[in-house]
């Protein structure tokens, strides 16, 4: 029943979605972790904390002191990124006015370097605050960064089968990757 009062939501915060994206139902419909909350349970907390060699599986680009940068398993776009703070925290008011710097300053940094490596023709950044919102984990807070080109959905049928996803996102980790290696807490380099 929550799930289904969940789903209602997410079916009406998209219905202008900026770019059709079908294998997003299979996560919205899926069952969520109960302990996706809890930080013990967290994806944004494990997995910039494991080791590094975990994180081009778990799409990590960066994990720095102070924040990660992970590509999205279900984007809406190419290259669409997450940035979030490694404080788990739910609300950007929650966050110490140092690290929401520091996030902001990132996310900033990791658009320029999005924009100079893709060479797309806008950027959309967004944070979506709680479940009604729209975000996938709710409990800790994370931006994105979905670059986009006009007429974008002009290559979406390459990426539009849910089957050929897992390649497709290992693409784009090991061409984002570069923009990214001399940063602090930068993934190693993916050995092909
Ligand atoms: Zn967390």
């Amino acid at each position: 029943m929550a799930r289904e009062a969940q789903y209602k939501r997410k079916t009406l915060s998209e219905q202008h979605p900026p770019i059709w994206a079908p294998w997003r139902m299979d996560y919205i419909l899926a069952p969520k972790d109960k302990d996706a909350g809890a930080r013990p349970g967290c994806i944004f907390c494990n997995f910039p904390a494991a080791t590094a060699s975990t994180y081009r599986e778990n799409l990590v680009l960066v994990a720095s002191e102070h924040y990660a940068v992970m590509l999205n398993r279900y984007p809406f776009a190419a290259g669409h990124l997450l940035v979030m703070p490694r404080k788990h925290v739910a609300h950007l008011s929650e966050l110490p006015e140092d690290d929401s710097a520091r996030l902001f300053l990132a996310v900033r940094d990791v658009g320029e370097r999005m924009r100079r490596l893709m060479k797309p023709q806008g950027l959309n950044y967004g944070v979506n605050e709680g479940v009604a919102a729209g975000a996938g984990i709710a409990d800790h807070l994370h931006v994105h960064i979905v670059p986009r080109w006009g007429g974008d959905t002009n290559f979406m049928p390459v990426i539009a089968d849910v089957r050929v996803m897992p390649e497709y996102l290992d693409d784009s980790y090991r061409r984002l990757h570069p923009a990214f290696a001399d940063l602090e807490g930068a993934a190693p380099p993916p050995a092909t």
